[in-house]
């Protein structure tokens, strides 16, 4: 198996953008990454402005997928996810929506345990990790790993975990992809730019499929499929995902419009999944079960 070592990060997705490693479609690669701080967080002494703020969000890759052509879809198969020991979250002035009431900087390194977040004495939270920065490169333009945009990105979305499949746009030759910023746990919403920052290494498959038939970046777990869609502001991320989604109910799965709308006022979760990042990342989530009933099947 490919793997693409931590030592071949990104700060910025790019079509400038040198590969780190070349894979066909079909391969199965590994990602190890880094944490969003690059590991400079090792104690809870460490202070922010400490930090080299040029190496924060490293994204590993990135990786040019033999084939992939601007227009394609590059379908990523998310096999499994590999944490390192311990996890760092910290809490701030000015950082995010806690920040807004935070009055000193606080920094807490928390174990992973027996499949567990150690919080404090009495809390410790049930792993789900996922990846808080993945995408491509974007056509013509250099995007910061910290922010999300239609690329993919850093959209902190906790539904991209193991077992899932993101599709993402192929906007380059060779798609470019790049991954890090794992959270061994995060809630919705990301309150306070944080999840629990870890290091790890994620299996992945990339397949490239001709077109594009999904509105993107587009997830699909076990059990839902959903489009997510960045913005600068959570107004413009809930319409832009609402109607992505709708459209593609309509046009791609065949419901006619008004019932697409309808069904997603009826079973459809539309969920924040970070509010803290330059650009807010939305999600609408539909049961998988009711696309396999209009006989949908996903490329
Ligand atoms: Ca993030
Ligand atoms: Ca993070």
């Amino acid at each position: 198996m490919l793997i693409i070592k931590r030592d071949t990060v990104v700060y910025a997705m790019s079509p400038d953008n040198v590969p780190a490693a070349h894979a066909r479609s079909g391969d199965t690669l590994c990602f190890e990454t880094l944490d969003c701080f690059g590991g400079q967080i090792t104690k809870p002494t460490d202070r922010m402005g400490q930090l080299d703020w040029s190496r924060i969000n490293p994204a590993t890759g990135p990786v040019c997928v033999e084939g992939a052509r601007p227009g394609d879809t590059l379908k990523v198969e998310i096999l499994n996810i590999d944490l390192a020991a311990q996890a760092v979250i910290l809490e701030a002035p000015d950082n995010g929506i806690t920040g807004l009431a935070a009055t000193e900087e606080q920094i807490k390194l928390m174990p992973v345990v027996d499949g567990k977040v150690i919080f404090n004495e009495k809390i410790a939270l049930p792993i789900c990790p996922m990846i808080g920065v993945i995408g491509t490169a974007p056509a013509d333009k250099a995007v910061s790993t910290g922010s999300p945009e239609a690329h993919g990105g850093n959209m902190d979305c906790k539904r991209i975990g193991a077992g899932s499949t993101l599709y993402l746009p192929v906007n380059v030759p060779g798609a470019l992809l790049a991954m890090g910023d794992l959270h061994a746990v995060m809630g919705d919403g990301e309150v306070c730019v944080c999840g629990a920052e870890i290091g790890g290494a994620v299996t992945v498959r990339v397949t490239v499929l001709p077109g594009q038939s999904l509105p993107l970046p587009f997830l699909v777990t076990r059990t839902a499929a959903m489009a997510l869609y960045s913005a600068e502001g959570l107004d413009a991320a809930a319409e832009g995902v609402t109607l992505r989604m709708r459209q593609f109910l309509h046009e791609t799965v065949g419901l006619p419009a008004h019932e697409a709308g309808m069904l997603l006022s009826l079973a459809g979760e539309l969920c924040i999944c970070q509010a803290v990042d330059p650009n807010k990342t939305c999600r609408m989530e539909l049961p998988l079960a009711l696309l396999h009933n209009c006989g949908y099947v996903f490329p």
